[in-house]
């Protein structure tokens, strides 16, 4: 009795959120007292800091990012629109599992060159990729694909995944990721989401050599065009020496077993990443899944810097 008195006086329209016109789910109130979705408040606050209602500033608000859902609403709700509720909670989930699939409608971040292994620090401040981001670490999967630019295409055939490590809010809302890359892959189709590129994706993996001879061949070649990048890398102006070291860390070490992972060993990635080439033959490099192949076009890039006197 109680419980269908309250449903009289409680109407599910009167817990709807404004944005999304749904009920609320994590309903959180800002200093106005203006009350939304969690996740829909914060894409306002994408692109101004403002109340999407009244649009008195949140500056301090979202500075703070202390988005505490609203407890009496969240309980109010929970105990008096059980079935409403647990729609809305079917509905977040499907949204979830949607957005962390990791072959299909992949979020592609397009912006740089990135690398299996390599470190990849980004300046997050658009609002469509603030969101990516945002729901990378909501859904868990902590990752996003990463492609360069193709004027016709939109994104370049092939890109990488990032793995992101940390995420560090500006106060603006703006963010500094940390990302270290993780597999490569070929787009199959391309999408968008809420303003960001998607894609759907095959993981790219090296094609193992399991022919004796021709893996002591391969390892030979490997050993060769390693000690050549040493001497490049050794012989390198101090300044720009010192830039790489910074920016990408020290050349990875000499791998016991070339092909123990799919991405083959990594300081073929180090020096990819830090070599002064077109971002184009970059791509083409990252596609190759043949290790031999990639080392012969790494061979093929030091001989010609080498061969340029004061490289
Ligand atoms: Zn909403
Ligand atoms: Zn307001």
């Amino acid at each position: 009795i109680f419980s269908s008195q309250y449903h009289y006086i409680l109407d599910p329209n009167d817990l709807e959120c404004s944005l999304c016109m749904r009920l609320f789910y994590e309903p959180v109130t800002t200093p106005c007292g203006h009350t939304f979705c969690k996740n829909c408040l914060e894409r306002c606050l994408d692109h101004t800091p403002q109340c999407p209602l009244c649009k008195e500033s949140l500056k301090e608000y979202l500075a703070s990012r202390k988005y505490m859902v609203t407890s009496i609403l969240d309980m109010l709700i929970k105990q008096y629109l059980r079935d409403e509720y647990a729609e809305r909670v079917k509905a977040h989930q499907e949204e979830t599992r949607e957005l962390s699939d990791l072959t299909k409608n992949v979020p592609i971040f397009v912006c740089t060159m990135a690398y299996p292994t390599v470190p990849c620090p980004l300046h997050v401040f658009e609002p469509r990729y603030r969101l990516m981001i945002r729901r990378c670490m909501d859904t868990g999967t902590r990752q996003f694909g990463m492609c360069i630019n193709d004027p016709q295409k939109g994104f370049a055939d092939y890109g990488c995944m990032l793995i992101i490590r940390s995420v560090h809010f500006l106060p603006d809302g703006r963010s500094v990721v940390d990302t270290i890359g993780g597999k490569r892959f070929r787009v199959l189709s391309r999408g968008m989401k809420d303003g960001y590129s998607t894609a759907d994706i095959k993981h790219l993996e090296d094609t193992k050599v399991k022919d004796r001879e021709e893996l002591e061949k391969l390892q030979d070649l490997h050993d060769a065009v390693y000690d050549q990048a040493c001497v490049w890398f050794q012989n390198l102006k101090i300044r720009f020496h010192n830039q790489i070291l910074q920016h990408f860390g020290p050349m990875p070490e000499r791998e016991a077993d070339i092909q123990a992972t799919a991405n083959g060993p990594a300081w073929c990635w180090w020096l990819l990443a830090v070599l002064p080439i077109d971002p184009r033959y970059q791509l083409s490099v990252l596609s190759m899944t043949s290790l031999r192949e990639r080392l012969v076009k790494i061979q093929h890039i030091l001989t010609y810097l080498q061969s340029i006197p004061n490289n």
